[in-house]
């Protein structure tokens, strides 16, 4: 999960990486509030979860708060990479000397982290990174090792900055790095971390993604979810601990297993093009155990979304054998029937593995009008696609 950079600047000030006091505002009068209580020059910086805001017209320094107003009144609606500006940070302005650049990244392919560092900020570091590569510096992390004040001091001097700010920038650099662990972070970056012109460094702006595996262990990152930019349907579905993610379809996809369910997703986009196109409206993965209850979680998230036309219910029985999968999906159909949203939708199924026969016995035993059980996964994308394509 990104986060938005006020949210970023909070974790930055809980672990001591000085950063301007600020507040978030949705309305140009609330600007206006705030930039009289900060009661300075002020950045209205908007509030979207993607880069160069600055060069796309969304920071925009105030003198007063009637101008603070008015610039959060043009920031306000703005489109900028097709994120609508709906709230605008309200900061102290600072007086900028210098700018700079740095950031700590997950580095997979190495198994360890990256610290990028570079004296020339406040531009786009990819531009640096390409035109002038010896402007920035990369240090590899260990990741058990981490990042002490030697280490920190090692990336400074790497990256060149200058020796009367030494000390400032190792003391960030090590908070930062705390902000990364202690947060379960994969990146943090700050662009531009700045020297002021009274001789103080601070973060201007804060970019940080949460490793959402570790969102558990994090009780008050609840808070920084972004509801309203949450598809509604992949919030219920996290209500109900379901690896979820919606897709732009209209056939709805339950399995039990990440790479059972990935590759059904090919074979029905590919049987989907024989009917009109149709494609996976989800992927949904309900893991090994399938209980009825989860069975019926899956399918009230799955039927409820207003673009599924059918269902695809694909089940390789393994710990779980077939015969409860089947009793699942005959008791999740009962369960949604009871919770007052009968399944109205077709329901395709493939059963296999672990006790079949047995499986596929309680389904036609259970011969319900809307459910259909086809044998082989191919047979049962082509069947769920021209269902979901307007065929009967
Ligand atoms: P981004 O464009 O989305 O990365 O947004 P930033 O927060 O990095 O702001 C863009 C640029 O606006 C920065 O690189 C600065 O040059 C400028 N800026 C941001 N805050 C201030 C400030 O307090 N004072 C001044 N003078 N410029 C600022
Ligand atoms: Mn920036």
């Amino acid at each position: 999960m990104d986060l938005y950079e006020y949210q970023a600047k909070h974790l930055f000030d809980s672990h001591g990486v000085p950063v301007t006091a600020g507040e978030v505002c949705a309305t140009p009068d609330a600007a206006h509030e705030a930039a009289r209580k900060i009661g300075s020059a002020v950045v209205v910086k908007a509030q979207v979860k993607t880069g160069g805001r600055g060069k796309a017209g969304g920071v925009k320094l105030a003198a007063t708060p009637d101008e603070a107003q008015a610039r959060a009144d043009d920031i306000l609606g703005l489109d900028i990479k097709g994120h609508v500006v709906r709230r605008v940070l309200v900061t102290e302005a600072t007086d900028i000397a210098e700018e700079y650049y740095v950031s700590f990244l997950l580095d997979r392919a190495n198994r360890a982290f990256l610290a990028m560092a570079s004296v020339e900020g406040g531009v786009d570091i990819e531009e640096v990174a390409a035109t002038r590569p010896e402007a920035l510096a990369l240090v590899r992390i260990d990741a058990i090792e981490g990042v002490d004040e030697a280490t920190a001091a090692r990336i400074v001097d790497q990256a060149g900055f200058p020796a009367h700010i030494r000390d400032q920038v190792t003391a960030i650099l090590v908070q930062l790095w705390q902000v990364l662990v202690k947060e379960d972070a994969t990146l943090v970056e700050v662009n531009p971390l700045v020297l002021s012109a009274d001789g103080r460094v601070l973060a201007l702006d804060g970019k940080v993604t949460l490793d959402d595996n570790a969102h558990y262990r994090h009780a008050s990152h609840a808070d920084l979810v972004d509801k309203d930019a949450t598809d509604p349907i992949e919030l219920r579905a996290k209500e109900f601990d379901l690896n979820y993610v919606k897709l732009d379809g209209e056939v709805g996809i339950i399995g039990n297993g990440a790479g059972l369910v990935m590759s059904t997703l090919d074979v029905v986009a590919y049987a989907g093009e024989e009917f009109g196109g149709v494609r996976p409206a989800n992927f949904l993965d309900i893991g090994g155990g399938a209980s009825a209850e989860v069975m019926s979680n899956g399918l009230d998230i799955v039927l409820n979304d207003p673009d599924v036309r059918a269902v695809f219910v694909n089940v390789f029985g393994g710990i779980t054998s077939c015969d409860a999968v089947a009793n699942g999906i005959v008791q999740a159909v009962g369960a949604l029937a009871d919770r007052g949203t009968p399944v109205t939708k077709p329901i395709v199924c493939r059963i296999d593995g672990n006790n079949a026969v047995e499986g596929r016995r309680i389904l036609t035993e259970f011969n319900h009008p809307l459910v259909e059980m086809v044998e082989t996964m191919d047979d049962a994308a082509r069947r769920v696609a021209q269902l979901a394509g307007g065929a009967a």
